[in-house]
Order: structure tokens, then C-alpha cells, then sequence
């Protein structure tokens, strides 16, 4: 007898294995299912905005179906969506790009993974400082890289500093990935401390920089956009990857768009990957795109301002839930708490919190609150809550987990 699933099982390539099914789809699946049971779930785990997109954005791209923009465009993204998107660069973050040198691609995401497959070999490292984007290790991994995790601590706001980067770096290193705002603590590099990384990078002519600035406009303690790696160090402009998109800054996450700026080599080889993937972006997102850049910006300060407030408010209550310990972020839109005040306590059902994990599915499956355990994002024993919705869910989130708290026992 032959078992069935063998001969698919049989053919599964080899890099399957190092990748998983993202964490936050995962978390989905279960408010899913806790949803069909009629639960009532208070969901701080989304990654997306929960504004609507600005109006003028919306028409343009209802006008561009009509007008019949339904048809393929150039691999790296229309002529007009490109200039736009190295007019922004110069207008937003002093960086100079020409038209050769700007990419766009399905989603920031894409333009991470065309990244990481035309450079990395077997055992080429990448460093990922974490807490990290739980995509960057395992896209790494995907093409046989070597994610080389540095833990960036709370005391230091979740930042590492330069004698981390310079202690991390082997002759294996190809990239550092700077995350800056911060999925998932909110944590944003000053330009001193870009500088001090900028420093040590000088001296490794071969380590290149991915900078995801994909939150660049949700940054609260200052009052303009967070600094850009390549502007802030002009010598690592030739070996800089300056990622961004749409999805979350204009809250088009649906419509996949995102857009790079990088030596022209690069943007070259990534847009011969995205021409046998995908083939181009989206037609429709290019022109939903295209509005947004070159539009009103006066969306990015009123959804600045409500992220705010929902962001001061959720840290003070926060912290005053017994064993929860938030700093507040500096940008995007999550808080990070540490939840090491409530590890070793035992829930209502007999159960000893031992882990993020335990904690995040205490306060899933008793207060119907979901969040993301730390664990996912390379750092424990921390939770991720993203503000990115309303302020009476987080009102009575924050309520329901202070009252699974308090149904802990020593
Ligand atoms: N980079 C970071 C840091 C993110 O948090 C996300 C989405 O959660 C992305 C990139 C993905 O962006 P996109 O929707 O453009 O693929």
C-alpha cells in the first residue's frame, strides 16, 4: 500500500522547510474560527490601517478601470508612477534617485523578497536587529541566507547601537535590515544614531542596507516625517535598498504597492525577478498609487494625529494593567509591552503562563483579545498591540485583558 500523500510530500522542495505560514495569518485563522463560534474578539493584531483611503485616491482609481488601465505595464512599474516616486524621494527625504534607479513592485513585500534573490547565496547572513518584521528572516532564509538576529533591548528603546551592528558583521554579511518606525516596537532611529550605524557600515565596504521606512509618517515624537537612512549617510547611498509603499502611509494595504530606490545594478536585477514573477504591479494599485503621491498629503497629518491620541491613550492604560510594562512608541502604529510581570502565574483554568505565547492565548482564548506573542517578532517575553484601530475597541480590549489579569493567581 502506498501512502497518498507521500508522492506530494515526495516533491516539496527543500526550501518549504524554511518558511512558515506568517504568524499574523495564522492569528487570523484562529479570530476566524473563535468568530464562527459567535466569541466576541477585540483585535489588536492587525497590520493594516483602519482608515479609509482619501477620496481623491479612490476616484482616480475607479477612473483608471474605466479609462481602461487594465492591462500590463512596464515590469518596474508605469513611467509616470516611477518620476512620482523619485519626485517623492526628493520632496520627503533629500534623496536623490533617477528614473533608473526607483522600482515598483507588488507590495513592499515583493521588492524585499526580488532584494534578498539577487543577492544572497548559500550562507550569505543578513542582519535582522529584533524585534523584526516577522518577514525578513524567512524571505532571507527562503533564498538560503542566514538571518543573524541581534536583539535590540527595551532599555536601549529597541534600537541597536554601532558596537552591536560592528559585533554582528562577518565577511559572510550582505545586508542590515533597518526597520525604522518599527514593526513591532515603534522604535525610531535618530539620525545621530543612523549616523553611528552609517559609521561602522564605512568601514564594510561589502554590507548593503535595506531601510523599510514603510511607516515613515506615523512618528510621534517629532513633529515631521522619521529620518532616511541614505539621506542622513550619503556615502552608503550606492549601497542602500530605500523601501516604501503605500499600503500603510495612504491605508491602500489591498491594492499591493510598494516602491524602492537603490543603486541602478540592483533595481535592475530586481526588476528581471519581478518580470518572472508577477510580471508588474497592479495596473489599478499603480494608479491609486500615482494619486496618492502626487496628491493633497493633508490624510497623513489627521491620521497622525488620531494614531496619537489612540497611542497615549492605550500606553497609560497599558500600563496600568498589572504586569504589563509599555514604553511608548516613538512610531508606526503598535505598542510592544513587556509581559514578563505575568510570566510564572496561573490562569483561572489551571494553566501556568510561561511564555509570550502563553500569554498572548490567555488573552485570546479568556478576554477575546488577540494580539501578536513577541516570540514571532525575535523577542520575548514581550505582546504586540496594534492601535491601527478603533478607540473603543482598544477601550474594552484593554479592559478585558485587566480583568484576565486579575483572574490570575500566584
Ligand atoms: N514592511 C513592514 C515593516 C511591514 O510592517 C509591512 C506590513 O506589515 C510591510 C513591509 C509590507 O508592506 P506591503 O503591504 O507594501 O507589502
Amino acid at each position: 500500500m502506498t501512502d497518498p500523500d507521500m508522492a506530494v510530500s515526495d516533491v516539496r522542495a527543500e526550501r518549504l522547510k524554511r518558511i512558515r505560514l506568517s504568524p499574523s495569518l495564522a492569528r487570523m485563522d484562529q479570530i476566524a474560527q473563535l468568530k464562527r463560534e459567535n466569541r466576541e474578539v477585540f483585535n489588536l493584531s492587525m497590520g493594516e490601517p483602519d482608515f479609509a483611503p482619501a477620496d481623491h485616491i479612490l476616484e482616480a482609481t475607479v477612473k483608471a478601470i474605466r479609462n481602461g488601465e487594465t492591462r500590463y505595464t512596464q515590469a518596474g512599474g508605469t513611467p509616470a508612477l516611477r518620476e512620482a516616486v523619485a519626485d517623492k524621494f526628493r520632496r520627503e527625504n533629500a534623496l536623490v534617485y533617477g528614473p533608473g534607479d526607483v522600482l515598483v513592485g507588488t507590495g513592499a513585500k515583493q521588492l524585499i523578497f526580488a532584494a534578498f534573490g539577487a543577492t544572497l547565496g548559500h550562507g550569505d547572513e543578513v542582519i535582522v536587529p529584533a524585534p523584526y518584521w516577522v518577514s525578513y528572516p524567512d524571505i532571507a532564509r527562503f533564498f538560503a541566507g542566514t538571518p543573524k538576529i541581534v536583539p535590540a533591548s527595551q532599555a536601549n528603546g529597541f534600537k541597536i547601537t554601532a558596537d552591536d551592528l560592528e559585533r554582528a558583521i562577518t565577511p559572510r554579511t550582505r545586508w542590515l535590515v533597518l526597520n525604522s518606525p518599527n514593526n513591532p516596537s515603534g522604535a525610531v532611529y535618530s539620525e545621530d544614531e543612523m549616523r553611528a550605524l552609517g559609521a561602522v557600515l564605512e568601514r564594510h565596504e561589502k554590507v548593503m542596507v535595506l531601510t523599510d521606512e514603510i511607516y515613515e509618517h506615523f512618528i510621534y515624537h517629532q513633529a515631521a516625517s522619521a529620518p532616511s537612512f541614505a539621506a542622513v549617510c550619503p556615502h552608503m547611498h550606492g549601497r542602500t535598498f530605500t523601501i516604501n509603499g503605500v499600503s500603510k502611509s495612504y491605508a491602500l494595504t489591498g491594492l499591493r504597492i510598494g516602491y524602492a530606490g537603490g543603486p541602478t545594478w540592483l533595481i535592475e536585477a530586481c526588476r528581471g525577478i519581478i518580470s518572472q514573477d508577477t510580471s508588474c504591479p497592479s495596473s489599478v494599485g499603480q494608479a491609486a498609487a500615482l494619486a496618492a503621491l502626487t496628491g493633497t498629503q493633508s490624510s497623513l497629518a489627521s491620521t497622525r494625529e488620531a494614531y496619537r491620541l489612540r497611542r497615549d491613550r492605550l500606553v497609560e492604560r497599558i500600563n496600568a494593567i498589572p504586569g504589563l510594562d509599555c514604553i511608548p512608541p516613538d512610531g508606526a502604529f503598535y505598542a510592544y509591552p513587556s509581559v514578563s510581570g505575568l510570566l510564572g502565574r496561573t490562569t483561572p483554568a489551571g494553566k501556568r503562563l510561561e511564555t509570550d505565547d502563553d500569554v498572548a492565548d490567555f488573552f485570546l482564548m479568556h478576554a477575546g483579545v488577540a494580539t501578536m506573542a513577541g516570540s514571532a517578532f525575535g523577542l520575548s517575553p514581550y505582546i504586540r498591540l496594534s492601535f491601527a484601530t478603533s478607540e473603543d475597541t482598544l477601550k474594552a480590549a484593554c479592559e478585558h485583558m485587566d480583568q484576565a489579569v486579575k483572574s490570575t493567581g500566584n
